[in-house]
């Protein structure tokens, strides 16, 4: 696949938008700005990568809209070197985002199938996530902790398993709900202490237990 002069302008195109929707953090901005989202695309729906919207990608998911992908990078506020935690590798766009700003970025994914597109995909496109095909209820306790954990499908309720891999200091961003989701922001301010703040309603696929496949 192919990054042309169409392609290009479209994608600045999108960020104008990004920018006019309220996404103001110029690293985010110019990281969707570097990574081809028709890259992560089925082919079927090729021809909308530069509309602001979630579209269909492998096992019944989907590929989150841009607005959230950079509502929830920014809200990460990441900083390089950064080690980060993503529950729900999906088509991998999100990953190559935290990979354009700077972080080393580990990935689970609970359906097989997506897994191993995903992870080709990525060692194709030289993104170097390291990805996981497991259940993000369980993170990765072998690899905490993190500075910052990004859930990007629906949770019923906080994982503790997560918020025990978050470093002090460290945010957790995680769509909370169930049919519907209310973007929160978790910092962890001690061992045993978390503030958690509210951004607004979203809607994602849900996190569902255990793998599948
Ligand atoms: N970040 C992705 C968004 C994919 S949608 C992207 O940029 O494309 C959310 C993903 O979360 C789906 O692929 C879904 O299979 C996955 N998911 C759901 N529950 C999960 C769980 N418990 N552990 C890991 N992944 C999960």
């Amino acid at each position: 696949m192919q990054d042309t002069y169409q392609t290009k302008g479209l994608r600045k195109k999108l960020i104008e938008e990004l920018r006019r929707k309220g996404i103001s953090n110029e690293q985010v901005l110019e990281a969707m700005n570097n990574v081809p989202r028709h890259f992560f695309f089925e082919s079927a729906f090729l021809s909308h990568a530069y509309e602001d919207k979630a579209f269909p990608i492998l096992a019944d998911q989907t590929i989150s809209q841009p607005y959230t992908v950079a509502f929830q990078t920014q809200l990460l506020e990441i900083k390089k070197n950064e080690k980060v935690l993503e529950v729900g590798t999906g088509s991998g766009y999100q990953a190559s985002i935290l990979v354009e700003m700077g972080a080393k970025v580990y990935s689970i994914e609970r359906q097989k199938t997506l897994y191993q597109q995903t992870k080709k995909r990525m060692e194709e496109l030289h993104y170097a996530v390291k990805m996981f095909y497991g259940d993000g209820y369980a993170g990765l306790p072998n690899f905490a902790p993190f500075d910052k954990i990004i859930v990007t499908c629906g949770a019923p309720f906080i994982p503790e398993d997560l918020k025990k891999q978050l470093k002090i200091g460290g945010y957790m961003v995680i769509p909370v709900g169930d049919d519907t989701q209310i973007m929160q922001r978790i910092k962890r301010v001690s061992e045993t202490e978390f503030d958690v703040e509210d951004y607004g309603n979203f809607r994602f696929v849900p996190m569902l237990e255990d793998r599948n496949g």
